[in-house]
This record gives C-alpha cells, structure tokens and sequence, in this order.
C-alpha cells in the first residue's frame, strides 16, 4: 500500500496498524476487507457514487462467465509485446475482474473505483491487490508511481500522467464500431455507432493499436445481464429492457480498441 498518497493533502501515506496515516494527520482506516476508502465526502458528487450494489453484482455474474475472456488473452498478449511494467495501477477497476487477470502477468498492482460496493467485491475476487474506493479525477497516488495505468471502458481523467514514471504506459480499452451492435439494434429505434476514442491525448504519443473482435451465443439471461453492466442502461427504462432484449439466444459481437499510449511531457 505504499504507493497510496493522501487525497486531501497529497502527501505519502504510512501505514500505522490498521490505518493509513499522512503527515498532516488525515487518517484512513483500512476496512476489514482489506480496502481503504481514500474517498473523502467532500469529493463525492453523491452520497454512494458510481455503480449501486445490484450493478456490481450483474456484472460480477456476467465476467465469472468468462464471455470476455477473448479480451483478457489480447491484453496479455500486448502486456508482454509492449513492455507493460510494474507496478500497474487500473482505473475505474469495478469488480477488479481485469484487474485480477492483469495481475497474472506484473507484481505489485493497485485497483481504484468510485463505487464501494465495486471495491468489496473486488476484494473478495482477489486478496493480494492494494484496493481503495477513490475517484479518476484525483487519484490517491504519490507523483510518478507507476509504470502502467490501465483503463478499460471507464473514465480517464487528465491526472493519469502525473501517476506514472517518465518511461509509464497507459492501456486503454474502449469499444469499437461493432460492439454490441445487435442488441443495440433490438433496443434502440436508430443505432449510433461508437465513435472511436481520442487517440491524441495531452502528455502521451499513442505507440500501438490493436482491434479485438469477436462473438459470442448470450442467451436472455446474460443479454439482460449485459444490458444492466453497460451504460445502455441508462438509455432505457427497466420495463423496456425485459421487452426490448431478444427473445432467444443471439449472436453478439463484442468489438474493442486497445490503446496503448507512452508518457511523452
Ligand atoms: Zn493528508
């Protein structure tokens, strides 16, 4: 837990028996589960922000399937041909599903989300990942920490390259074109498609992008659990989800970017 810095006042963070303390005596207490809340009320924008316990447990169900596992094996691939380095810091992290399966392949790897309930059930999932509930816009971390950040389908923020080494990488996954179009196609009257991410981001050169595609059998079940883990949740009601989701089981195609960007100041 060495790397965690104090959100109020940015300095490093010790760690005193069951808590973690900083030179201007903010302390944080680390919870029995084993994750520390770096989340001071006065940075939350609501009084539980980010995914709800349901949402957690929807999504839960639906990665311990292993219907994404195809994207887990181009990660592991690209951690190795580009150099990935330790320690690894994942944004955004929800349940820690990839988060765990990135650990596989570097040592010494940190998990931050908004969502407490996420963070509880990332703690179950794996023990030996430093865990804190924290938000992307002001990460709890010390200056120049890691040497990658990851972030998969969640939200950046302009304090990722302060976190990272000179030499640190950042890995983005966002969806491409195609991604989940055929439920899209049943929900919705008119499709947008996924605009691609920005490459261009301040602070970083953009050194590798790979495209995975592939497609997978969900029956009802999984295509409402689906659903309920993706922002289209937002974009219709409940009721309409139970109508608007297919009938039977379909072919849906899961479509990703991965970005991979060097620290450039
Ligand atoms: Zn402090």
């Amino acid at each position: 837990m060495k790397l965690f810095a104090c959100p109020i006042c940015k300095n490093p963070l010790l760690r005193f028996d069951g808590s973690l303390k900083c030179r201007g005596n903010h302390s944080y207490d680390i919870a029995r589960e084993g994750y520390v809340n770096l989340l001071p009320a006065q940075y939350r924008r609501s009084r539980r922000p980010g995914d709800n316990a349901d949402m957690v447990a929807t999504r839960t169900q639906f990665l311990n399937k292993g219907h994404y596992l195809p994207l887990v094996k181009s990660l592991h691939k690209i951690i190795i041909e580009t150099r990935l380095g330790a320690p690894l810091v994942d944004l955004g992290c929800g349940d820690g599903y990839f988060t765990s399966a990135l650990a596989e392949h570097i040592p010494d790897v940190y998990g931050v989300d908004v969502s407490k309930p996420a963070i509880k059930a990332a703690c179950k999932r794996e023990k030996s990942i430093n865990w804190a509930v924290g938000t992307v816009s002001r990460l709890p971390f010390i200056d120049g920490a890691f040497g990658t950040a990851t972030t998969l389908m969640a939200p950046m923020s302009q304090d990722v390259s302060r976190v990272l080494l000179p030499t640190g990488k950042l890995c983005r996954v966002t969806p491409a074109t195609n991604h989940l179009s055929e439920l899209k196609q049943t929900m919705y009257r008119e499709v947008q498609e996924h605009r691609r991410a920005n490459t261009s981001l301040a602070h970083f050169v953009l050194i590798r992008s790979t495209r995975v595609t592939f497609g997978k059998e969900l029956s009802i079940e999984d295509q409402k659990d689906l659903v309920g883990m993706t922002p289209m949740r937002y974009r219709i009601s409940k009721s309409h989800a139970k109508d608007a989701c297919a009938t039977k089981m379909t072919h849906v195609t899961f479509d990703f970017w991965i970005d991979v960007f060097e620290k450039h100041d």
